[in-house]
């Protein structure tokens, strides 16, 4: 199914051949074909009401989030809402489905670093913590860099309830013994935790386990 096309403005990904004969646009094979920006929150009051599912994703600015969130909706662009400016800083809902949304948070771990910044978001990521809806937390780590203690203390904010699952990403860039160290350390780091999975947008490594995971989670009662 992954194929290459054009990206046309306004987010969607056509074949060349569908651009000549006028078929639907490929996000029709998309798993999530109704996947749509719903809203950035600056704000508690400002989220969708807490009903149905949600997954949040997390993880430090460059982890390669945006990229992993188009790979796995199958909509190029999709995340890229979260980068245009006023959105960076706020927490971008998508629905993907009616009654399942995904929340793209600010990339952590840059400028004055997560102590700061988590003392700007702790209030607005503890609300979003506390959402019955919330079903758990997507980590996107850098496979180069792997699981770290800051990234140990971002999950204090998933309840026992809530699951972690975390990406490392950008696998392509190691070889074959480097990619299992660290899945290995990053699997012992997180223990009993959550599950860790080695993620490639590039490369379309694990791109099926990260869908079939989020599917799951958006489809199971609390
Ligand atoms: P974000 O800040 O976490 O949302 O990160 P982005 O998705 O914007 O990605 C940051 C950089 O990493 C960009 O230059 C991407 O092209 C690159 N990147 C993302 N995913 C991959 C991947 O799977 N492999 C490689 N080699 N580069 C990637």
């Amino acid at each position: 199914m992954p194929f290459i096309g054009g990206i046309l403005e306004g987010g969607e990904l056509y074949t060349t051949e569908h651009q000549h004969s006028f078929s639907p646009p490929a996000a029709s094979m998309s798993r999530f074909p109704r996947a749509e920006f719903l809203i950035s929150a600056a704000d508690p009051g400002q989220f969708p009401s807490d009903r149905g599912a949600e997954v949040a994703f997390v993880g430090r600015s460059n982890a390669g989030k945006s990229t992993a969130i188009n790979t796995i909706v199958q909509r190029q662009g999709l995340a890229r809402t979260s980068k245009t400016p006023g959105r960076t800083r706020l927490l971008n809902f998508f629905e993907l489905a009616p009654m399942q949304r995904i929340v793209d948070l600010p990339g952590y771990g840059y400028a004055s670093g997560p102590e700061a910044e988590r003392r700007t978001w702790q209030p607005l990521i503890e609300a979003l913590a506390g959402r019955a809806c919330l079903r758990g937390w997507f980590l996107i780590v850098d496979a180069r860099r792997g699981l770290k203690i800051g990234d140990e203390a971002l999950l204090e904010w998933a309840s026992a309830e809530q699951r972690v699952h975390v990406l490392l990403s950008k696998v392509d860039k190691l070889n074959r013994s480097e990619a299992a160290k660290v899945l290995r350390e990053s699997t012992a780091t997180l223990g009993e935790r959550g599950t860790v999975q080695l993620f490639s947008a590039t490369a379309k490594t694990g791109v099926e386990e990260a869908q079939k995971t989020l599917e799951t989670w958006l489809l199971s009662p609390r």
